[in-house]
């Protein structure tokens, strides 16, 4: 098996390679072994066997606590870096104040400041909504900076105390309502962080035929970061898309995030790509899940386009109240192999996979948490769901 490497011209995907991939605490147990399945059938019956992926597992999470007294091993984080593209099941953020979640410990390592969600409905899938089909974008959000950057400190610590009086002493910053007793956070944003992710969005509205990328923000309130969030969008965008934007073949926009909430649930279709700080498209995100048939649907990417490394998610958590039971929903985790499928170029492979989804659905074979109102449903187990969508396939 060989190595997917990173050249000046791109990714250089060999026939057969090696996917490290995590399978995931809680149902991360069920849905994987059905997702590698699915995976491996699509690059199959797409290639007629000329391409192939060997599976590489890593360990994080509970089991590796077990195995190895740490969460997510060093080793876990090389391989990863080694084979550039991976897979990833759910994992519990482990117990304590202070520990990190292991999946922003792992984007951080990568620097994977990308976070891709693409949202669109599936025929068959409740929904809440009465138009859910006008949902089909996909949302970009900056996942290293802004307040998810990790720096706070609580309340009576040593390094917040120190900072609340660097406030009041050094800044004179008279603003803290209740100094002596706030715990404090900092929200950096910075113009490399914005235009890397603006360029993704664009790249990625660009190469997918989308007209519109808006850029959400909060920036009539927070001037200096989400402000120059929104002025920096616009900079890198005239500087290095002024053709697609003078030609009418790029429209950028901006709207603030109050605005935009409303919008995404009267008016979702005016939407193509949409482009936010992290905070911003961490609630962006779960309003579009939740219209589409809620986290078991919704797959996630997670990407630095500079140097390749990539690692696909299942956008929900190990779902602890259905563990064991057979009725996770797969579709979120097989969804983001078939984006990684895309990211890798093997788009018939991911092509297949989304169409064999599509049809299981729309003929009413669902798993028990997108079934519910669905009045001719089937409701299936996370196997024989996987099974039905790799039958799908052959159709
Ligand atoms: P959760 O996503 O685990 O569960 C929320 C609800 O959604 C539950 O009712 C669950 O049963 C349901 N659900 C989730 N995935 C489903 C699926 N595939 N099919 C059917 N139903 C599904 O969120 P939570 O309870 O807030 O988090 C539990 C743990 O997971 C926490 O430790 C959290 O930190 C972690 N978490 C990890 C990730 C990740 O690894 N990317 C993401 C979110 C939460």
């Amino acid at each position: 098996m060989a190595k997917i490497k990173m050249t000046g011209a791109g990714l250089r995907v060999p026939n057969d390679i090696t996917v490290p991939f995590i399978t995931g605490d809680g149902i991360g147990r069920e849905i994987m072994p059905v997702c590698r399945k699915v995976v491996d059938a699509a690059v199959k019956q797409a290639y007629n066997g000329n391409r192939s992926i060997d599976w590489l597992e890593v360990m994080a999470g509970e089991e590796a606590f077990k195995q190895s007294g740490a969460y997510l091993p060093d080793e876990t984080v090389a391989a990863f870096k080694e084979y550039l593209v991976g897979l990833k099941g759910p994992l519990m953020t482990p117990a304590g104040r202070g520990v990190r979640s292991l999946s922003i410990m792992l984007r951080q390592a990568l620097d994977l400041y990308a976070c891709q969600r693409p949202f669109r409905y599936f025929f068959g899938v409740t929904s809440p909504v009465k138009y859910p089909d006008r949902i089909n974008l996909c949302v970009f959000r900056e996942s290293t900076e802004d307040v998810y950057a990790g720096i706070e400190w609580p309340y009576g610590s040593e390094k917040g105390t120190k900072f609340g009086e660097f406030l009041q002493k050094e800044l004179n910053e008279e603003k803290v309502r209740f100094p002596e007793t706030s715990a404090y956070g900092v929200k950096p944003v910075s113009k490399e962080g914005t235009e890397r992710i603006i360029r993704c969005a664009i790249d990625y509205a660009l190469s997918h035929n989308r007209r519109s990328v808006t850029l959400v923000h909060n920036g009539n309130i927070m001037k200096y970061t989400e402000g120059a969030f929104v002025n920096w969008a616009y900079d890198v965008a005239e500087r290095e898309y002024g053709t697609y934007l003078s030609s009418g073949r790029l429209r950028l926009t901006g709207i603030t995030c109050d605005a935009f909430f409303q919008n995404a649930i009267l008016h979702p279709e005016e939407y193509g790509v949409i482009v936010t700080s992290n905070l911003n498209g961490d609630y962006i995100s779960d309003v579009f899940a939740a219209q589409v048939g809620g986290v078991g649907m919704s797959p996630g990417g997670n990407i630095n386009y500079e140097t390749g490394h990539a690692i696909f998610e299942a956008t929900h958590g190990v779902a602890s109240d259905i563990v064991g039971r057979n009725v996770a929903n797969p579709s979120s985790l097989i969804l983001a192999a078939s984006m990684m499928l895309e990211y890798l170029g093997w788009k018939e492979a991911a092509d297949l996979i989304v169409t064999a989804i599509e049809r299981t659905l729309r003929q009413g074979i669902t798993t028990a948490d997108i079934a519910d109102s669905y009045k001719h449903s089937s409701c299936v187990g996370t196997r024989e769901f996987g099974e039905a969508v790799v039958k799908m396939m052959s159709i």
